[in-house]
């Protein structure tokens, strides 16, 4: 490398150095602030705020629903079942935790592990999409229906989009919007698990692409309360257990 190019090399890589540190800094700030919330009728019974984690200067941002059991004991995002086949599916694409930041769009416990309701989400929002601006992903990867009808503003249901990247405006930023099954949700219904598998295989070429292609119209499909909520909440839920219904029966729940 000639002089000139080592200079401008060794001046980017500092300049990006800083760049992180003040994203991490903005972050943590912005967590000690959101620990405190009471805009919604869920901190009263939470155990605390359980805001995020991971890199904070992902290139690749995970969001989920909300904070189930465990994630409200210890604090962290994806800490149970559902938690352990991120990791797995995030192993088998060459990332780890560490590599990437996962939120959820609320942020604390709803009681039993209910579907949040619309006022909670409207509470809550504004501490998701405060955190994407600080983090300045490429790519969201959306879990579920929740975090997929908040990030895309569209009625899309999970099971007509997942696997489909859109690009979206959040805030000033244009990021790709990658929807994706609830990890939960394979756990629940083993069969999902390769879809999921095969959804995830993509990731490493969208983050890498300079743009993602578009959904098709829009479809709406009904939310209602997934089974695999209960079957989670009480352990019984793991991959390698055999559905109750037939598999085009729960695609439907999701
Ligand atoms: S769910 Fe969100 S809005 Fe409601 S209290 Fe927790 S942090 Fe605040």
């Amino acid at each position: 490398m000639v002089p000139g190019a080592a200079a401008g090399a060794a001046a980017e890589a500092v300049a990006a150095a800083e760049t992180r540190l003040e994203r991490a800094s903005a972050l943590a700030a912005f967590a000690a602030e959101t620990s405190a919330c009471t805009l919604c009728a869920l901190a009263e019974g939470r155990t605390q705020v359980v805001f995020g984690a991971g890199d904070p200067d992902a290139k690749l941002m995970f969001v989920g629903e909300a904070p189930g059991f465990h994630e409200d004991k210890q604090g962290y995002p994806f800490v149970g079942q559902a938690g352990k086949l991120l990791d797995k599916l995030l192993a088998g694409i060459r990332l780890e935790r560490a590599d990437v930041y996962i939120a959820n769009v609320l942020k604390c416990r709803p009681p039993g592990n209910r579907d949040p309701q619309p006022s909670e989400i409207e509470a809550c929002e504004q501490h998701l999409f405060k955190q994407v601006a600080l983090i300045e992903p490429r790519l969201i990867a959306t879990l579920g229906n929740f975090a997929t009808k908040l990030l895309s503003g569209r009625p899309d249901g999970i099971t007509r989009v997942h696997g489909t990247p859109r690009e979206a405006t959040l805030g000033d930023r244009s990021v790709t919007l990658y929807p994706l099954f609830h990890p939960a949700a394979a756990l629940y219904t083993p069969s999902m698990m390769k879809t999921l598998e095969a959804d995830f295989a993509r990731i490493p070429g969208l983050l890498d692409a300079p743009a993602a292609d578009s959904v098709g119209p829009a479809m709406e499909v009904p939310l209602e309360e997934p089974e695999w909520r209960e079957a989670v909440a009480s352990g019984t839920g793991t991959a390698g257990q055999e559905p109750s219904s037939s598999p085009e029966e729960q695609l439907d729940l999701f």
